[in-house]
């Protein structure tokens, strides 16, 4: 039997940071992150760039973001929910636009403003071109979302120590989901007491062999490229069509990769 049950590098839990809103603390997380060794999504409102004058202001912005990955979270922050057609596809595709401008790379991730979104929502983001979107809502649990465009996180970092106990104390274990999802807000880090505490979430998380520390695209792209692997019906030979290097599980013992674009015969 054959399981896409491991993660980049055979490992078999994975750990993302989402943060939203761009504020001015964000340098000061990644250097934490950076620090740590663990990834981060960051969602920015393009409203930012309204009072930058120059191009380099706005570059120098996006770039703060260098080595995580920068997503949409609508270019005013509104409701999505509230807004005309009209409104809802501007506040998305100028979002992306004007984020691609500086990123260099297609921006399809988001988070939603506020955590609102219904069905007529979802649909702008397809038509968007926007592939995953996540939400305010914390499952406390460590699985995938079904749809993507409705990516319940695992918690808020505030509500993190009981959920970080859970995940560690099953990080062996066979019987347990993988992921866990940390969001927030870099401008609640307040005080230094705040930048302390998120120092001691990150620091309890990292640096584990059994963790793939990723973004939500990289996860999202994981994912979506294991859902594709072609498999023969002898679970013998694998064809990997996704630009990404799959890993997989047999008689949960081995472990094989499938490369990007190859077909392996399993021995
Ligand atoms: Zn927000």
């Amino acid at each position: 039997m054959l399981q896409f049950h491991v993660y980049p590098g055979g490992k078999k839990r994975i750990v993302t940071f989402s943060y939203d809103d761009g504020s001015g603390n964000d340098p000061r997380l990644i250097e934490l992150f950076n620090k740590y060794g663990v990834k981060g999504t960051f969602h920015l409102n393009t409203r930012v760039f309204e009072k930058m004058t120059d191009e380099s202001e706005k570059k120098a912005f996006v770039d703060r973001y260098i080595g995580h990955e920068v997503a949409c979270h609508t270019v005013h922050h509104g409701w999505p929910t509230r807004m005309p057609a009209s409104s809802l596809l501007n506040e998305l595709i100028n979002d992306r636009r004007d984020l691609e401008k500086y990123t260099g790379y297609p921006v399809v991730g988001m988070s939603y403003p506020c955590g609102d979104y219904d069905d007529r929502v979802l649909g702008a983001l397809t038509a968007c071109g926007i592939v995953y979107s996540r939400t305010t809502k914390a499952t406390f649990n460590f699985g995938f979302p079904d749809d993507w465009r409705v990516w319940h996180p695992t918690c808020h970092h505030r509500d993190a120590d009981k959920p970080i106990a859970d995940f560690l104390s099953r990080i062996d274990s066979e019987w347990t989901r993988p992921m866990l999802y940390i969001w927030g807000h870099s401008h609640e880090f307040k005080t230094e007491e705040d930048w302390a505490k998120m120092e001691e979430t990150v620091s309890k998380i990292a640096g584990l062999d059994q963790v793939w520390y990723a973004t939500n695209i990289e996860i999202y792209d994981y994912i979506e490229a294991t859902r594709r692997v072609r498999v023969s019906a002898d679970e013998k030979t694998l064809y990997n069509p996704s630009s990404v290097d799959v890993w997989v599980e047999r008689d949960k013992t081995e472990i094989f990769t499938v490369p990007a674009g190859k077909t392996v015969t399993l021995p």
